[in-house]
């Protein structure tokens, strides 16, 4: 029951009416009998600042951070994490007393995802289609989690390039347009294959990136961050060809835990969470 002692934690963003994280926030919030809520609320770009101030102001404990607020309210905040400086985004702040402190939970979220099911990416060879926002989030794992190697695939080289020059300090990575004969060398040594790109996403259902797949290995893991439909065109091609596959719910529910975990102390339960995401999506595109 939601009394004057319960805790309030949100999203933020814009629109954020879309957003999942109430959904199974909450059911895991329900599951563990805290007493929390977890809501949304649309933060136009202009008063992102009066937001912030508002957090404080009312004593709000925990904010995520969507599109389009995880760079610019980094600003607003007194202290930012290691993982939110590297990615230059954050997705959660943490209100201690007055003092705000932001941080990124997509990083734990990717590679919890591989853990949960019992795939290290360490001295591995991975392959990654895509360089834009939540690219950052994968190769900063990767590179955590201490990859062999590391190529990115793209469309557009040059659009890609200060992203992976920026990241090139860490660990070395190859660049490469993904229409070329180079890309599908590097497929050959590939033992992880991860999209992410937009194409195949939910209405789009017919995308997927192109892959030529008489070159990737079967048995690799194929990881798509995309989590609707559950089974993207990338992954159920993936899957006949024989690789391991994995979509982007728990990379999604495990950065919702983790930033949960930060605000309170307390993991909650990712399965259920995932349970009430995948309902949740089901009943949606139903
Ligand atoms: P983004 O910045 O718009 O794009 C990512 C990459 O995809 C860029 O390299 C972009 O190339 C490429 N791309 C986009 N549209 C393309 C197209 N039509 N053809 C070829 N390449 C295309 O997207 P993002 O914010 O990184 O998100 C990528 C995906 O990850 C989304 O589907 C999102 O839902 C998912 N995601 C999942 C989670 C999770 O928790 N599971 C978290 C974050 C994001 P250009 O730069 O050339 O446009």
């Amino acid at each position: 029951m939601i009394t004057g002692k319960t805790k309030v934690l949100a999203v933020i963003g814009n629109p954020v009416d879309h957003s999942m994280s109430p959904v199974f926030q909450n059911a895991g919030i329900g599951a563990a009998g805290v007493d929390y809520v977890y809501t949304a609320f649309p933060v136009l770009e202009e008063s992102l600042g009066d937001a912030v101030a508002g957090m404080k102001a009312m004593g709000i404990c925990g904010i995520n951070v969507t599109i389009p607020h995880k760079e610019a309210v980094m600003k607003y905040l007194d202290y930012i994490d290691k993982d939110a400086e590297i990615l230059g985004a954050v997705n959660t702040i943490v209100n201690n007393n007055g003092v705000l402190t932001g941080y990124n939970t997509d990083v734990k979220g990717f590679i919890g995802g591989m853990k949960q099911i019992g795939f290290s990416p360490r001295n591995k060879q991975a392959v990654l289609l895509g360089a834009g926002g939540a690219a950052r989030a994968v190769i900063w794992g990767l590179i955590q989690e201490k990859v062999a190697g590391l190529t990115i695939g793209v469309r557009n080289v040059s659009k890609a390039r200060p992203l992976v020059e920026y990241f090139s300090k860490y660990i070395k990575i190859v660049l490469l347009d993904w229409s070329t004969p180079e890309f599908d060398e590097a497929l050959v040594k590939a033992q992880l294959l991860v999209n992410a790109t937009p194409l195949g996403m939910y209405p789009h259902v017919a995308a997927m990136p192109p892959v030529n797949w008489d070159k990737v290995p079967r048995g690799i893991l194929a990881y798509d961050i995309i989590y609707t439909p559950a089974e993207t065109l990338f992954l159920k091609t993936a899957r006949e060809h024989g690789c391991q596959i994995l979509n982007g719910e728990a990379m999604l529910v495990g950065q919702g835990a983790e930033s949960f975990r930060l605000w309170t102390g307390i993991k909650l339960d990712t399965g259920l969470m995932a349970k009430a995401l995948r309902q949740a999506l089901a009943d949606k595109v139903s």
